[in-house]
Parts: C-alpha cells; sequence; structure tokens
C-alpha cells in the first residue's frame, strides 16, 4: 500500500496533487512521500517486536538526507556501504551507534572516518579487510567492533545482477570458512566479533532463500558460541521484495518475514539486525514526467518522455518493469493503445517500456513511473549532460524541495580547462 492515489480524477502524493508539485519544479522530478515511508518502516518493527532488533534502512536504495533525517527520527538505524553514505547519516542526525558499515571494498580512509564519528559495527567481507581495519583502529588505540559476512551459497532466485549469496558471487566469506575467520580475529588486537552478517540479495520474492540462509546462520552461532565467540547480534541484511505491477506479483510481507526470523533465530538470545532498503522506499516514491512528443513509428508508436534511463535506469540496467499511469486519470472505458515509452538519450537502451498499454496521451500531458523510490534518484547520472532530477517529500498537505535541480552553471563550474589549453 502507498499514498500515491487519485482524488478526483488527479493523482495525488498524500494530500498534494501532482500537478501542483510539476507547476512548482518542472519535469521530470523524483516525489516521496513520509506517510509512506513511515508505514513500511513500522511494518518491520512490529514483524520484528518483541524480539530486541534495529531496523537498519539501506541508505543506497534513498539517500537524501531528509528522508534520512525522517526515518533516523523514527528509531530507525542506518546501513551504510561508503564513506559518503556514512556521512549523510550523520548529516541526517543518526547516532554512529546506529549505523553499520557494509561493503566489500571498505578503504581504510572510510575505516578511520567511521572508527573517529562513532560505529555500531562494521560488516566484514574478506580477510585482507579484517587485517586493514585492526591496523586502523589499532592505530587510533580502538577495538571496532565487527561481523562477518558469510556467504552461505543459497540461491536467492532473483534478478542475476542482485543476487549476492551463491558462492561464485564476490560477497562474503564462504561459510565454511567462518569458524577460522573468526579465530583470527579472536588474536587481532583491533577487532572484537560481536555477531554475524549475511545479506543474500534484493527484490527476492520468496521467504524460502531467507530461511534456507538464516538455517545456516543459526548452525553458525552455536558452533561459534561453542568456540567461545560471544555472539550478541545477527545481522540479517535486507532484500526482501516488492511489487512492481499491482496485479499479478504478491511478495512476501514483512510480517510473514519476522515470523520467519522469529521461528528460525528468536530463541538465540541475539539482538536482530535488517537492513531493508527497497522495502521501506520502493513504492515511498514516484517518477514524474512530461510528454514531450508521441511519435508514429513503423507499426508502433512511441512516447518521448523528457525522463530518461539516467534519471532511472532500473528498466535499462535490469530489465525492471515499472508501472506508468497518467497522472489525469482516463476515465473508465477510455481507448488505450500500446506505446513504446523512451526518453530522449542516444542509446536504445533508453527505452522505459515496450508495447505498453496506456491511455492516449498528449504532449505536455504528465505521466508517472509508480515504485521508483528505490534505486532511483540514487542512480541517476547527468550523462546527456542532462541535469539530476529534483527530489521532492510530501507529507500531508504540503511538501518541499528536498534537493534542486542543479543549474547548468553549476554542471559547467566543476569542469576545469587545463592553463596549458
Ligand atoms: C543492497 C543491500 C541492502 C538492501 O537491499 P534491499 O534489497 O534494498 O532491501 C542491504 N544490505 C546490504 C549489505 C546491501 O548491499
Amino acid at each position: 500500500m502507498d499514498h500515491f492515489l487519485y482524488h478526483n480524477g488527479i493523482l495525488h502524493a498524500e494530500d498534494v496533487a501532482i500537478p501542483e508539485i510539476a507547476a512548482a519544479v518542472g519535469t521530470p522530478f523524483y516525489v516521496y512521500s513520509a506517510a509512506t515511508l513511515t508505514r513500511h518502516y513500522r511494518l518491520f518493527t512490529e514483524a520484528l517486536s518483541p524480539l530486541p532488533h534495529l531496523v537498519c534502512f539501506a541508505i543506497k536504495s534513498l539517500s537524501n538526507v531528509a528522508v534520512l533525517k525522517l526515518l533516523g527520527d523514527l528509531g530507525a538505524g542506518m546501513d551504510v556501504v561508503s564513506g559518503g553514505e556514512y556521512l549523510r547519516a550523520k548529516a541526517a542526525g543518526v547516532p554512529g551507534d546506529r549505523i553499520v558499515f557494509s561493503g566489500v571494498g571498505k578503504t581504510r580512509e572510510e575505516m578511520k572516518l567511521a572508527l573517529e564519528g562513532g560505529i555500531r559495527q562494521f560488516n566484514l567481507e574478506s580477510e585482507p579487510e579484517m587485517r586493514a581495519l585492526s591496523e586502523v583502529a589499532t592505530a587510533l588505540g580502538v577495538v571496532a567492533p565487527v561481523t562477518v559476512r558469510v556467504n552461505p551459497d543459497v540461491d536467492a532466485k532473483t534478478h542475476a545482477k542482485i543476487a549476492t549469496g551463491k558462492s561464485e558471487n564476490k560477497f562474503g566469506i564462504p561459510i565454511a570458512r567462518a569458524r577460522e575467520v573468526y579465530a583470527e580475529i579472536a588474536r587481532l588486537p583491533g577487532l572484537k566479533a560481536i555477531g554475524i552478517d549475511v545479506h543474500i540479495g534484493s527484490q527476492l520474492t520468496e521467504l524460502a532463500p531467507f530461511e534456507a540462509a538464516f538455517a545456516k546462520v543459526r548452525e553458525l552461532t552455536l558452533a561459534l558460541r561453542a568456540d567461545g565467540h560471544d555472539i550478541q547480534r545477527l545481522d540479517l541484511g535486507g532484500g526482501l521484495g516488492i511489487p512492481y505491477t499491482r496485479s499479478n506479483e504478491a511478495p512476501p510481507l514483512p510480517t510473514d518475514y519476522g515470523a520467519m526470523v522469529k521461528r528460525t533465530l528468536g530463541d538465540l538470545g541475539c539482538e536482530i539486525e535488517i537492513e531493508p532498503g527497497r522495502l521501506i522506499s520502493g513504492n515511498a516514491g514516484l517518477l514524474v514526467s512530461g510528454v514531450v512528443y508521441v511519435k508514429n513509428g513503423e507499426g508502433r508508436d512511441f512516447l518521448i518522455l523528457d525522463a530518461a534511463m539516467n534519471d532511472l535506469v532500473r528498466p535499462s540496467m535490469y530489465d525492471a518493469h515499472h508501472d506508468i499511469i497518467p497522472v489525469i486519470e482516463a476515465p473508465a472505458g477510455s481507448p488505450t493503445q500500446p506505446f513504446d515509452v523512451v526518453g530522449p538519450v542516444c542509446e536504445t537502451g533508453d527505452t522505459f517500456a515496450k508495447a505498453r498499454e496506456l491511455p492516449l496521451v498528449a504532449p505536455g500531458d504528465l505521466v508517472a513511473f509508480r515504485s521508483a523510490g528505490a534505486y532511483g534518484a540514487v542512480m541517476a547520472s547527468e550523462y546527456n549532460t542532462r541535469p539530476l532530477i529534483p527530489e521532492v517529500l510530501v507529507q500531508g498537505d504540503h511538501f518541499a524541495v528536498i534537493r534542486r535541480r542543479p543549474t547548468f552553471d553549476e554542471i559547467l563550474a566543476r569542469d576545469t580547462i587545463p592553463e596549458w589549453l
């Protein structure tokens, strides 16, 4: 459920009419609903209660500082995968003891930044990284709390580019090697192992792969405790999928996920951490775009939008489906027609949808891409020197621009011509 509904035939974000925002900021733009973000965060905390837990929002799915402040103020922790994301979490006022640092290639500079600014834990992904962190922590005279991300070798049954829990993926340490690795951590002066981490992929539409992974984490918890390690926290990663079409997909709900976590891990006395990104942010955002031209081609008609693959790359990168709806609702029974929905970028890959049945629209009309809150704005680029598009946050009947569109002067000012040219 989200808060993007038609009222009197006009698409709204909560109580704000989308055309009103379009008039204020121009198209294209992203718009997020505070009520939807809040609701999705709460679904997880309720699903995990009464287990001690922390829901750490995966910043990489939607990293605007205003969104992080909204979630942080509700009590959320943050999962960061870079020094930049760490700084975003801090800028949003999230205390270090609610920030977990994930990612396969943390640099020494990033480790230092987080150790100095405060960190809940580092999720380690390799033995070289583990030794580097011990050295950095020792040099600062501190001990870094760590988990090891184990790779449980389960098939997440999702798109190959977002599956992370098979042994051929670059992520984590093979679970079979975990006991040796924890033994080495115990010998390193700068580290203290406090838990185990696992994250098997994104956009999972079944619980079974999670359950298979968590069963392995359970066994490992018992084995590590028998080896004398103080395993207090289990970080179960993110990955729960969302429905991208309103008809045929029904991924498991947070409640089902929470019940499964309790069933498989609830008796271990551990604090549970989860790192959902997409499920919190995905359906909390729309990409709103204007129709520039309707072009009649041979055997197909093209809807040429002012949004392009640089603004929303998921369709060209992952063959992802986004529902596309008109901002002014077509009256029931009005005709539809198949369109190839494309952007203006000079790439055939700049295609959002092929032969999509849509009501008839005209230049100047607005359309909205649903489920665009996650991995939308954060993956945008300025390809074709198209400015990053604004982000808008709606709460109730008011809205604010939370990232403005840069001017071309600002964009051009970042380039410098060397004096010898
Ligand atoms: C991407 C990622 C997440 C979030 O995944 P979602 O599918 O958006 O829930 C969580 N943890 C880690 C380590 C990740 O890389």
